[in-house]
């Protein structure tokens, strides 16, 4: 009899690769310390602990989904376990309901506005506490983002402010509407990881790079 120490449970987060801030996620994932890969080809989504959809354009990545023939393995993946988290037009594919326009993937029960707040000119920063992501404000980063305007009754809301919900989850899925991954803060890929089930490296912390400030996005809300 064999005896098979190395646990086969998916260990690895793919960041999908079709357009947007890959790299990005890529970078904050190798800071946590867990494993990760880029995910563009049917055979690269066998076995992902979980998958994150950037953000980007999300007319453009809807369309390279079928270009590349991904759509349903992602779904299938899904159903076999794998969670996905989708920043900014990432949670526009995952939504239920896009206004105006026909849903992509269909995989959280929120109605979605793109560009609610307008052009790409009132794109912003700020930040907030979010609870049961970190003890810490973290850095939010906007642009062009899109509004969750309504959520249904198993989707757990984690930031909601003023007349919009801006991160929320299911069991599987996490949306932001924001850019975690334009900020030096790890606190969300932190807790993605450890909704894939993952364990990111002890000595790993949540944050912050201060050079991510100076690099940051144009403006600053409270200041004129
Ligand atoms: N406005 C874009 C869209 O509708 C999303 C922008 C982003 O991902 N930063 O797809």
């Amino acid at each position: 009899m064999t005896l098979h120490l190395v646990s086969d449970k998916p260990s690895v987060i793919g960041v999908l690769d079709l357009q947007g801030g890959v790299h990005e996620h890529l970078e904050h994932l190798e800071q946590l310390g867990v494993s990760y890969k880029r995910v563009k080809h049917p055979s690269d989504f066998a076995d992902l602990a979980g998958l994150i959809i950037p953000g980007g354009e999300s007319s453009c990545l809807s369309r390279l989904l079928n270009i590349f023939e991904i759509k349903n393995v992602i779904l299938e993946a899904h159903r076999k376990g794998m969670k996905i988290w989708g920043t900014c037009a990432g949670a526009i594919l995952l939504a239920r309901e896009v206004v105006g326009e026909t849903p992509c993937l269909d995989l959280i029960d929120i109605k979605i506005e793109r560009n609610g707040f307008g052009s790409q000119l009132d794109s912003f920063v700020s930040e907030a506490l979010i609870p049961a992501v970190s003890a810490q404000p973290v850095p939010l980063t906007f642009i062009r983002a899109p509004k969750i305007t309504d959520a249904g009754r198993e989707v757990n809301i984690l930031l909601r402010i003023d007349d919009y919900i801006a991160a929320a989850e299911s069991e599987n899925i996490l949306v932001t509407v924001f850019h975690p991954e334009l900020t030096g803060c790890l606190a969300l890929h932190r807790y993605f990881a450890i909704k894939c089930g993952l364990k990111p490296a002890a000595n790993s912390h949540n944050c912050i790079d201060p050079l991510w400030k100076s690099s940051s996005w144009t403006k600053h809300a409270g200041i004129a």
